[in-house]
């Protein structure tokens, strides 16, 4: 199987007139919030989407189980009260087709699908200097001129398959979980596999393991999960947390990643073994990210604060899985609770004590092969009917790589990142005048869209004062980008999470480049990242040039 990668070229300078204000590049969760704040300002807009429909990872994303792990009622546009009264959730933590619905919703609201071409995927964005523009070449030949680019392509959208040999062999039914077959897949009493355990594969074993007649489940490192603890939201439920709109966006927004989860304000190491246990029992049983972001403040710094919650929720594990043997292996070794992406699960580790399911150490017994009828490790063959890889991403910069895009002078984008990103705010890059990233790397992460709508509000601010005064080029100064990466670079001292490989820190061991860790997202919290975005602005936008 093949995700459809290719090469191609595009001409470096266009000749016809500058047609738009802005291109905007993806129309999910950041691009049709992008729009919306564009046409407000009343510049010419359009959104160049790759996809059939609008949604982005909501739309990709359709494998069995896929569903928010952050709150729903966190997850929402804040933009519009008219949106916030009108969208009901049925769940604290929706699934795909609800939350695709509901950015599908918003979409109708707004009209936005009049500005948006589908089916269109941008393969190069090379700057013009001459006319102070952008010239993009489409997979099918298209190209656009525009004044200003602005990608909203998203933190995880360029898939990878793993690099294990054979995986074009294959005869039976095979899909990266990014590329889920709109139509479903019936994987009924089928010998499936699934390889990865990050938290799309651990949301895709809890859901298939209940169908297949035989689910193998590939694991090449074990992580930490906890429950997610979803239920239904009833109407009067719905009713209140309406009401309570403002002040859950309040608190979101005083948090280090916008979840409704603040960190508990003692240390691991100041508590009884009695209050502390209580504690990590209480986070344990309740929804959501509060054992992560909720926990005391120093489990994801401190070693020893780390120690207790991972041997809490070890404990949890080994009471949960039957065979002991099972449980060692299900439980990391090599990384504390939380130092990577918590997935949250229902019943995950449950399904390793169900007769169809069977787990497989890829550490112990490499994968050496995928065969045309199955996987082959050192221990033997597993014939298949199905294989699911939910193998990640190239994460954060996969997506500017996946386009060929040239700044001043023909600069590539992608060498000009081969020893990591440099950004302004993940806003701007050096060298690559108007040219604006919504969630570009080293800008804040967390809560999504609530980071998306500060991030597209500072886009438009900027654009807006740009307009304002007739300036046609916009870019940012190399010390200015310095300066921020000194800045990310500090605030991600000391978080054990940059200690270990996950795309968090730029590792996938899938993708040639992409084997040293560094830090990809500024660590220094939500309120942080205002503080810094908002002063550059006070300052007259301080370490942005206008011409
Ligand atoms: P991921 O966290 O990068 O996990 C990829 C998995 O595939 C890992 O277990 C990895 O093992 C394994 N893998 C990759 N290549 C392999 C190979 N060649 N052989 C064996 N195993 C291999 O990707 P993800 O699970 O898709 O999640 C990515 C992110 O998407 C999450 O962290 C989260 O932010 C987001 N997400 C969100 C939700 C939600 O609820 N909202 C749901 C799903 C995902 P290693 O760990 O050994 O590399």
């Amino acid at each position: 199987m093949t995700l459809g990668v290719q090469t191609h070229e595009a001409k470096r300078e266009g000749t016809g007139a500058i047609e738009w204000d802005a291109i905007v590049i993806g129309a999910g969760v950041s691009g049709l919030y992008q729009l919306y704040r564009l046409r407000e300002l009343g510049m010419k807009t359009l959104v160049l989407e790759k996809g059939a429909r609008v949604g982005g990872t909501w739309y990709w994303n359709r494998y069995p189980g896929a569903r928010f792990d952050s709150e729903s009622w966190t997850y929402i546009y804040s933009f519009s009260k008219e949106v916030l009264d009108e969208w009901t959730w049925t769940e604290h933590f929706a699934s795909q087709p609800e939350t695709e619905r509901y950015l599908n919703f918003v979409a109708d609201k707004f009209d936005f699908r009049r500005n948006i071409e589908f089916n269109s995927e941008v393969v190069a964005a090379h700057y013009d200097e001459g006319s102070r523009s952008w010239n993009l070449s489409l997979s099918d030949g298209r190209e656009y001129r525009t004044r200003f680019l602005v990608t909203a392509i998203g933190i995880l959208s360029e898939a990878t398959l793993p690099s294990i040999k054979g995986v074009e062999t294959f005869r039976g039914a095979s899909f990266h979980t990014a590329r889920w077959p709109e139509e479903g897949v019936d994987l009924r009493g089928k010998r499936v596999a699934v390889i990865g355990t990050g938290s799309t594969g651990v949301q895709v074993v809890q859901e298939v393991s209940k169908v297949a007649g035989q689910l193998t489940v590939f694991q090449r490192t074990a992580n930490w999960a906890a429950p997610l603890h979803n239920s239904k939201i009833t109407p009067e439920e719905m009713q209140r947390i309406r009401a309570d709109y403002p002040d859950i966006l309040a608190r979101c927004r005083e948090t280090p990643q916008c979840f409704v989860h603040a960190p508990d304000s003692r240390s691991a190491l100041e508590v009884t073994d009695q209050e502390r246990e209580a504690f990590f029992e209480q986070r344990y049983s309740e929804p959501g990210f509060g054992i992560w972001y909720g926990n005391f403040r120093d489990i994801l710094v401190d070693r020893e604060a780390n120690r207790l919650i991972s041997d809490f929720v070890a404990r949890k594990i080994r009471e949960r899985v039957k065979d002991p043997a099972i449980a060692d292996k299900l439980i990391p070794k090599d990384h504390g609770f939380g130092t990577r992406r918590l997935p949250l699960e229902t019943k995950y580790f449950e399904a390793f004590n169900q007769p169809n399911v069977e787990l497989v150490d890829v550490k112990e017994t490499p994968i050496e092969e995928i065969t045309e009828t199955g996987i082959r490790t050192t221990a033997g063959e597993y014939e298949l009917d199905a294989i699911i890889y939910a193998t990640g991403f190239n994460a954060i910069i996969g997506a500017f790589e996946a386009i060929d895009i040239r700044g001043v002078g023909g600069k590539s984008l992608k060498e000009e990142w081969s020893s990591g990103p440099h950004t302004f705010l993940g806003f701007l890059v050096a060298g690559f005048p108007n040219m604006l990233m919504v969630m570009g790397p080293h800008g804040g992460l967390g809560n999504f869209t609530r980071f998306a709508e500060f991030n597209a509000n500072w886009v438009t601010e900027l654009l807006g004062y740009a307009r304002a005064r007739g300036v046609t080029r916009v870019e940012t100064t190399p010390e200015a980008q310095e300066e921020w990466y000194h800045h990310v670079i500090e605030s991600a001292a000391g978080l054990l999470s940059n200690e270990v490989d996950s795309w968090m820190t730029g590792i996938n061991k899938n993708v040639e480049g992409r084997s040293v860790r560094r830090p990809y997202r500024y660590g220094g919290g939500f309120p942080g990242f205002k503080r810094y975005c908002d002063q550059v602005v006070e300052n007259g936008y301080a370490g942005v040039v206008f011409d």
